[in-house]
This record gives structure tokens, C-alpha cells and sequence, in this order.
């Protein structure tokens, strides 16, 4: 059993050398292994910046608060650090590295969460699987990372880590921006076969209700204001599914 605690962070950005803006605001979550929140909430409000400070991205400064990975505090972790511990995030792996081959990456990327190096064959034969799964083509395998992939191929790429590393907790940020209906059917499919694969703990951050129909959530939370202005269950994405995100943002403005 895992548990994921954003415990009181309030975080910067910091923009050029001297200005800074306060983002978060003071988010406080918990998230059990097995368990998926969706985190939603209007453009601007904090999603990203929450996944970026988490990830420990230098434009961004936790200035109050703790993020802990089974009672660890992960801030003083080192990104490999972290990744062994089981937390995947997908913007702390670069967004392309030409010259290495998607398949060397991946080999490194598991080789360094595992602690050993998968034998060649098998892993070449996991990867073959798990990219026929995702309708990636077995061609990408010798194709630098990331390397003139589009939008919708980066997409697939992060759950195609998803996959092979099996973390303990994931943070995905808007897997599903961008996706055409097909895609997201694939990327969907990949990560709930993550979820049935392991106990891993799944925060979903999304601008769009449309991923939720196909990855049920465990709980939702509306992002506002750079904090969580309101947590409930599946039916609260249906309700911002109707009336849309206004009464957040004037309920985040507040603060
Ligand atoms: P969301 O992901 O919810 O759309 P973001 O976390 O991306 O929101 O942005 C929250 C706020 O922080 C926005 O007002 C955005 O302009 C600001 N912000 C985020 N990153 C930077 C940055 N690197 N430089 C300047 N402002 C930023
Ligand atoms: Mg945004
Ligand atoms: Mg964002």
C-alpha cells in the first residue's frame, strides 16, 4: 500500500532573475495506491504548475508545504531519485533526445527504476507488445526519443513509459490534449491497463471531462485559484461537465 500526500504546498514561479508569482496556493491531497483523482480545473490555474513542482522543475519553488511518497519527503530527491521510488512523471523525462533510439531510452529509463538491466530479448519483446497495444508502429523502437514525434505520439510515448516503468504513483498532465477520438481511445485503454496491471496511484490532470468517460476516476477535484476549491466523486465532473468551471474561478479569485 502507497500513499501520495501534497501536504499544505504553496509554490512560485519564478519568471526571469528577479520577478516571482505565487501559483499554489496551499493544495492539501492524499492519494492511496489503486485510487484515481482527477484534477480539473480552468486554463490557468495551477494544474501544470502543481505537476512542474512536483517534479522538482527549477522554474518552480515550493515555498511551504511537503509532497511525500510513503511518509518520504520527495522535494529532497534527486529526478532519479524519485523515479525509484516509484513516481513516474511524465515532463520530468526529456521532451526529445536525438541521436538516442526510443528502445536504448526506454532499456535505461526501466534499467534505473528496476535497479538492473532487463534481459535484451524479453525486453525487446515487452516493448514490441506494449507498443502493438498502443498502436505505436514497431518502426518508432529505432527512432530517436521524441524526434518529429507529433503531439499525439508524445502522448502515446508517456503511457508507453507508463507502462514499462510501473510506478508506484503517476502524475499524468493532459494526456488527452490534443488527441483525436481514436487516440484517446488508446491512450485511455493504456492507462487503464496500467491500473489493472498494478495498484499504482493515478493523478489525472485534465481540462476536458472527455478522458473521465473513458478513465473512470476515483475522485475529482476542481482546481481553482492555485489550490482545490472543491473534491467530490465521478458525478462532480458530470456537474462541471454542465455548468462549466465559472463558479470555481470566482470561488479561486477569492482567496
Ligand atoms: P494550468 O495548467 O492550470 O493551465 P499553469 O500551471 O500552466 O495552469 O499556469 C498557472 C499560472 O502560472 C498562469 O497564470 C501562468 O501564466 C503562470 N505560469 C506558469 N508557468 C509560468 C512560467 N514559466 N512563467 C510565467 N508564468 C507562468
Ligand atoms: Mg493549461
Ligand atoms: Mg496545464
Amino acid at each position: 500500500m502507497t500513499t501520495f500526500e501534497i501536504r499544505g504546498v504553496r509554490a512560485d514561479v519564478l519568471i526571469g532573475q528577479e520577478k516571482r508569482e505565487e501559483i499554489l496556493t496551499g493544495v492539501d491531497l492524499t492519494i492511496n495506491s489503486g485510487e484515481t483523482h482527477a484534477i480539473m480545473g480552468p486554463n490557468g490555474s495551477g494544474k501544470s504548475t502543481l505537476a512542474y513542482a512536483i517534479a522538482g522543475h527549477p522554474k518552480y519553488e515550493i515555498t511551504e508545504g511537503d509532497v511525500l511518497l510513503d511518509g518520504q519527503s520527495v522535494l529532497e530527491m534527486s529526478v532519479d531519485e524519485r523515479a525509484r521510488a516509484g513516481l513516474f512523471l511524465a515532463m520530468q523525462y526529456p521532451v526529445e533526445v536525438p541521436g538516442v533510439s526510443m528502445s536504448n531510452f526506454l532499456r535505461s529509463a526501466v534499467t534505473a527504476v528496476r535497479g538492473e538491466a532487463p534481459k535484451l530479448r524479453t525486453f525487446s519483446k515487452e516493448l514490441q507488445e506494449t507498443m502493438g497495444n498502443l498502436s505505436i508502429d514497431a518502426s518508432f523502437a529505432a527512432r530517436g526519443v521524441n524526434e518529429g514525434f507529433s503531439g499525439g505520439e508524445k502522448k502515446r510515448h508517456e503511457i508507453l513509459q507508463l507502462e514499462l516503468l510501473k510506478p508506484k504513483m503517476a502524475i499524468l498532465d493532459e494526456t488527452d490534449s490534443g488527441l483525436d477520438v481514436d487516440a484517446l481511445k488508446v491512450v485511455s485503454e493504456g492507462i487503464n491497463r496500467a491500473r489493472s496491471a498494478s495498484d499504482v496511484g493515478v493523478m489525472l490532470i485534465t481540462h476536458y471531462t472527455r478522458i473521465l468517460q473513458h478513465v473512470r476516476p476515483d475522485y475529482v477535484h476542481v482546481f481553482a485559484g492555485g489550490r482545490i476549491a472543491e473534491s467530490g466523486g465521478p458525478e462532480l465532473a458530470d456537474r462541471l461537465e454542465e455548468q462549466g468551471y465559472e463558479q470555481f474561478a470566482k470561488a479561486g479569485a477569492s482567496q
